[in-house]
């Protein structure tokens, strides 16, 4: 049954992921793939590489158009991921998943350097999301225990912006599915 849910995974890729990624000049499935790469660049573990190239599973298959942002609409996509993948994996994948909007949000706040190079989309939605995080939400960020690993993870998301990089295909990415997946 286990298999089930990486086949439905990549299905989802073929089905949505052809969409643009919010204002950056990659689709969505390159947009996962880049940050996963990037991931195991970094030599992140299988849980982290799994994260990376889940983290916008929600963009993938919540129901809202693609443009929401320029709306003004925040299509809360990391709790939209979260909600259905952690029914299949482990805190370890699916924490840094949810938490990577607010690992921006937190990177806002301590690294002032970090707003400056947001892309103009990430920018735009920032403003959606609750804008920079304040003292008392670095501290309540921190105290969870995937911060780090969700701090990591927003890293490799901000290298997935790449266009017309030469990628691996999504199914590459299936015995590191497989080794994270839930029992
Ligand atoms: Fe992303």
């Amino acid at each position: 049954m286990g298999g089930g849910v990486i086949d439905e995974i990549f299905a989802t890729f073929r089905e949505k992921g052809r969409s643009t990624y919010l204002g950056e000049p990659v689709t969505l499935t390159e947009h996962m793939l880049q940050a996963a790469v990037a991931a195991e660049d970094d030599g992140a573990d299988d849980e982290l590489v799994a994260a990376a190239l889940l983290h916008d599973y929600g963009h993938l298959i919540h129901d809202l158009p693609e443009d929401s942002a320029e709306h003004g609409l925040d299509t809360a996509h990391e709790d939209v991921g979260h909600a259905f993948l952690a029914r299949h994996f482990p805190p370890e994948v699916v924490e840094p998943i949810r938490l990577h909007v607010a690992a921006k949000r937190y990177l806002c706040a301590v690294e002032p350097s970090y707003l400056d190079e947001l892309s103009e989309a990430s920018r735009h939605s920032l403003e959606l999301q609750g804008g920079p995080f304040d003292e008392a939400e670095v501290r309540e960020f921190q105290r969870n225990p995937h911060w780090r690993n969700a701090v990591r993870l927003r890293r490799y998301d901000d290298l997935g912006k790449e266009p017309g990089r030469r990628l691996p295909g999504v199914e590459s990415f299936r015995p590191v599915l497989e080794a994270v997946l839930l029992g």
